[in-house]
């Protein structure tokens, strides 16, 4: 035994099942903990003991899943066709830190956020992959140079401004910029008519470095809007050639999302910028069958009992049941990101393997599901979504899509990362 080289307070157990027995997750409190050993020694064993002590709703990331989807992506790529990965919102409420973490381990190229913040964050917990910031805004410079973020100039306004800040700098160092153009989405970006403006202005000035010119689609997922979508690209070429004559200067170019990549290769140009198909989701069967879902979201179930036929369940009394049945009460509700759309039986959750629907108004913590007939019991687990299909079909119960289901999820809903 080696326990005398530990010079800190140490325990020692022979098998897991030894400190099983030994520990409980009352042994810790507020405590960083690393479970690390061979397959061999199941140590998931410890993890489940220690998760244990939470009861609570928990949305679960699972991060090979996020390397296996980057991969799946990678693989439709050339060579050497860069990546930018699209980690705004809390990398899609899977939470940007670990996401990032992640994606920079296995070689993502770039990194975007939409708000200077979340850049801001990210620099402070240690990511140094290069991170693009979408919405820039005047106030938002000074952490933007402090930060080492590079920001999308997306009008004259923007690009004069940010000129203006960059001349009050005695530094001679050029700052990397991205410029977005508007090729249809009518969102933010240059049009075609101002580029020539832009160029001359970019080239006189010298300070900035376009480290990448690229647009966005509007309708990448739409098979309605193919011709739409090639002309976005044919735009998006044109200027860029354009850009590159004036400005004599080359630089990256994108203008794919997710689901571009797998539908139009014409759009890969020489970076493509992923977002909700890291997560598992992706808009083609060709793409789904080769992704994993990422994120499950789940919670326990807090109280069962019986209710008469005719009494009502829940806020307004708007579920009239008509039958004694069995109404469990489970511990999510829309503060958690669950709509209240999806109340009144518009959803279903899954409870030891039955799908069983919700009875009444969803209300702030909770919620009421009908479990009439099936083998459950208090404190037993429930899931809300593990699979595209059932993120679907929430974000159908809540008029929405898949990405609002996800970002909706709200902050106080712990995200436990998993992986090997
Ligand atoms: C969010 C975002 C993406 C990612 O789109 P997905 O459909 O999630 O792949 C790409 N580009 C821009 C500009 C975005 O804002």
């Amino acid at each position: 035994m080696q326990a005398e080289q530990f010079k800190i307070k140490k325990m020692f157990y022979q098998t897991t099942a030894d400190f099983l027995q030994h520990e409980s997750a009352n042994s810790f409190n507020n405590e960083m903990i690393l479970i690390k050993g061979a397959r061999a020694f199941e140590f998931e064993k410890i993890s489940a003991m220690l998760q244990e002590k939470s009861h609570a709703t928990i949305l679960e990331i699972n991060l090979d899943a996020l390397v296996h989807n980057f991969n799946f992506y990678k693989s439709k790529l050339a060579p050497q066709v860069k990546t930018m990965c699209m980690v705004k919102a809390f990398a899609y409420g899977g939470g940007s830190f670990e996401i990032a973490n992640t994606l920079q381990f296995h070689r993502a190229d770039y990194l975007a956020v939409a708000y200077t913040d979340e850049g801001v964050d990210l620099r402070k917990a240690g990511i140094t992959l290069p991170i693009m910031v979408m919405n820039v805004e005047v106030q938002s410079f000074d952490n933007i140079i402090e930060y080492n973020l590079q920001p999308e100039l997306y009008s004259m306004r923007i690009i004069h401004a940010f000129l203006n800040f960059i001349a009050t700098k005695k530094s001679q160092q050029q700052y990397s910029v991205h410029i977005k153009l508007d090729t249809g989405m009518h969102r933010l970006g240059f049009v075609k008519e101002e580029i020539a403006e832009l160029c001359i202005l970019i080239k006189s000035n010298g300070k900035l470095k376009v480290e990448s010119v690229f647009s966005h689609l509007a309708a990448s997922d739409e098979s309605a809007h193919r011709e739409f979508t090639l002309q976005q690209i044919n735009n998006f070429n044109a200027i860029c050639n354009e850009m590159e004559e004036k400005l004599g200067t080359t630089f990256l170019k994108h203008i794919a999302n997710s689901s571009a990549i797998v539908q139009y290769p014409s759009s890969h140009f020489n970076m493509v910028r992923l977002g909700i198909g890291l997560h598992g989701i992706g808009n083609t069967a060709e793409e789904n069958d080769g992704l994993q879902m990422v994120s499950r979201l789940k919670t326990t179930i807090t109280q069962i009992k019986k209710v008469a036929a005719g009494e009502t369940v829940g806020y307004s009394r708007k579920a009239k049941l008509n039958r004694e049945s069995d109404i469990a009460t489970i511990a999510i509700g829309y503060a958690d990101g669950l709509s209240r759309r999806a109340g009144n039986g518009a959803y279903t959750v899954t409870v030891n393997g039955h799908e069983v629907q919700t009875v009444g108004n969803v209300c702030m913590d909770m919620l009421m599901v009908d479990v009439t007939g099936i083998a459950c019991n208090e404190g037993d687990e429930v899931i809300i979504f593990d699979s595209r299909p059932s993120i679907l079909k929430l974000a159908n119960a809540m008029q929405s899509i898949a990405y609002e289901v996800l970002t909706g999820i709200s902050q106080r809903v712990k995200r436990v990362y998993v992986n090997e």
